[in-house]
């Protein structure tokens, strides 16, 4: 019988069936401010990732480590990837949601709404339909750490999606502060942080859950508490089970809610995803640094998966 390593906190006898207890928790980069929207590149076998003060999206691969991807990347923070593989993410400096295309242009998605402009879009999932969700918070305006200071034009902060076709419109709009989100591996449900509780105690620290119907949500309440800081970036795996950042590390949700485990880190986590060449490494952003461990599970998004994320390029 092998010790559980100091690293896990094992709660749920089926959170050993995702944790190997000969894995380790690698620092794979570090010396960075504050580590953000992690999003892995099986394509080119490297993982992209925020230091959202620097200004800068890094990328590190196991062969070259750790080299400059984007300077100037106007405080951008999470990102994913759409259906054709192209980078999407969120911009505090420039207040919008921006693409990535194949020849390295970008393409600036949203950024305002109703002729108000956006506080400064979090983080952001594309549905298997083209459609963008983000988060739309004002950490990035409420000092000029991680963005650029301004009074907030939008009435709330929302959660949105932009159609395929364009269209701008509130998802959800009873947020705090709303942060990271996912959805469950068949789309019929949106995991969505609640991370008020960094300006205010009495917000509780929860990710809550919508049900799916097209562009509509209907809210399903509370599907989880995080019991050490708050959440920030989450994921769901195949199996439907929820990997979410907190102070302490990586918790793991079983889809009913049950706590099964913590991957404990000593920095503060900021957001996570899968990815590796097999699929089965959680690659975890955590303040000054990004972090590597297996599990045995594999991210929900196609690309989190293998080396390859949607169609086939030409
Ligand atoms: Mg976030």
């Amino acid at each position: 019988m092998i010790d559980t390593p100091e690293h896990l906190d094992i709660r749920d006898a089926r959170f050993r069936g995702l944790v190997h207890p000969m894995s380790r928790l690698e620092r794979i980069a570090e010396g960075f401010t504050w580590t953000e929207g992690p999003v892995w590149f099986g394509d080119r076998d490297c993982l992209l990732f925020s230091d959202i003060p620097s200004r800068r999206i890094l990328q590190w691969s196991e062969a070259g480590g750790t080299a400059p991807y984007r300077a100037d990347s106007a405080f951008n923070n999470g990102n994913t990837r759409d259906r054709e593989g192209r980078l999407v993410g969120c911009r505090h400096g420039t207040r919008d949601v921006v693409r990535t295309e194949h020849d390295g242009t970008l393409t600036v998605l949203a950024d305002s709404h109703e002729g108000r402009r956006l506080n400064s879009p979090n983080d952001v999932v594309v549905s298997s339909d083209g459609a963008v969700w983000f988060t739309d918070p004002t950490y990035g305006i409420i000092s000029n750490f991680e963005g650029v200071r301004a009074d907030p034009e939008q009435t709330a902060n929302n959660v949105f999606r932009l159609s395929p076709e364009g269209a701008l419109s509130v998802v959800a709009g009873d947020f705090v502060q709303p942060n990271g989100l996912c959805f469950s591996p068949d789309e019929r449900l949106l995991f969505i942080a609640e991370s008020g509780s960094s300006h205010d105690d009495s917000v509780p620290s929860v990710i809550r859950v919508f049900g799916v119907d097209g562009a509509r949500l209907t809210d399903r309440g509370v599907f989880a508490t995080i019991d050490t800081g708050l959440p920030d970036g989450i994921r769901c795996d195949t199996d439907g089970n929820l990997w979410s950042s907190a102070a302490d590390g990586v918790h793991c949700f079983a889809p009913d809610g049950t706590l099964l485990g913590k991957i404990l880190v000593p920095e503060t986590v900021s957001n996570l995803c899968f990815g590796g060449p097999d699929g089965r490494r959680l690659f975890i952003t955590a303040t000054t640094s990004v972090y590597r461990v297996f599990v045995d599970a594999e991210g929900a998004e196609p690309w989190a998966r293998g080396r390859l994320c949607g169609p086939p390029r030409q």
